[in-house]
């Protein structure tokens, strides 16, 4: 599949990777999910999925019949409520890697997957010093996105530097809220719509800056509230990490299952008792303010 290209129309439903999987789960709601790096390289931490075990996602949500939904989709449920039909799952990519472009949007082509990637709006075209993560790794450029941009990719706002948006002075959050989706507009030529809290660090106030800056939906990374006008402003997402293999990633759109299902549930909760987050970002609050559904990780940056 040409890199960049539209997603194609059909969908190619790859049924393998969910053989274990309890496929008499009743469908749920939709599910936003949220995936960092999709790369080869090895990362020390757990935000890199690699390219095959991220098809295997893919492949893993279809067979359960979950089907993909593009980002306006989304935010119409955002602002108007669930209704039975529109049940599916929209994958998201926070912070804007070039990974993003090599690897998982061809992947998201093959399968007929609509994607939404956040970049950190400062960072575009740089390396990641902003983060922890080791080995550093390259942004998108400002042609990378507007490649994307042009294919059909949503490209939403991330901040300006990824703070603690709960951590600063309101006035300061504002600007990073509001310069982040100016500087993107004007870097792609489009329209910014949708904001992600980085770190998932969100809060009424800032719902209501977010609200302000004339955003129509933002997410969290709290995959325990519903979706729909209530949290408009904190919408739900669920983050997928490296752990996460066919039966994790059922697991967290809510498929229960027995045995080995019930496993992966218990990574998951172990895993978010660990409160990673916490441990590698100073004056991280630790896994308090990480929400868990079922045993479904809800961590990630
Ligand atoms: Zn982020």
């Amino acid at each position: 599949m040409r890199r960049g290209a539209a997603p194609p129309g059909g969908l190619v439903a790859n049924t393998r990777s969910a053989d274990a999987i309890d496929r008499r789960a009743t469908p749920g709601p939709i599910h936003v999910l949220t995936y960092h790096k999709i790369d080869t390289r090895p990362d020390i931490g757990i935000n890199t999925v690699s390219p095959r075990r991220f098809e295997r996602h893919l492949t893993t949500l279809l067979s359960l019949g979950l089907q993909p939904l593009d980002m306006p989709s989304v935010i119409r449920v955002a602002a108007e409520g669930v209704a039975r039909q529109d049940a599916g799952v929209h994958i998201t990519f926070d912070d804007g890697y070039q990974d993003f472009l090599d690897h998982a949007w061809p992947l998201c082509v093959r399968h007929g997957f609509p994607a939404t990637v956040f970049p950190v709006a400062a960072y575009v075209g740089r390396r990641n010093t902003w983060d922890l993560s080791f080995p550093r790794t390259s942004h998108l450029t400002w042609a990378g996105l507007r490649e994307l941009s042009d294919a059909g990719v949503t490209v939403g706002a991330h901040t300006e530097t990824h703070p603690f948006l709960s951590r600063i002075p309101l006035e300061h959050a504002r600007a990073e809220i509001v310069d982040s989706k100016a500087r993107l507009e004007d870097g792609i030529g489009r329209g910014v719509s949708v904001f992600a809290y980085p770190h998932g660090d969100s809060s009424p106030s800032l719902a209501r800056l977010v609200e302000d800056a004339g955003y129509s939906a933002a997410f969290s990374l709290d995959p325990s509230v519903p979706m729909g006008p209530t949290t408009r402003w904190q919408s739900p997402r669920t983050a997928v990490y490296a752990l996460d293999g066919a039966r994790g990633i059922a697991a967290k759109v809510g498929r229960r299952g027995t045995g080995p299902m019930r496993r992966a549930w218990a990574i998951n909760r172990l895993f978010r008792r660990c409160g990673y987050a916490g441990l590698l970002v100073p004056g991280r609050r630790g896994p308090s303010r990480i929400v868990e559904e079922d045993g479904v990780c809800g961590t990630g940056r």
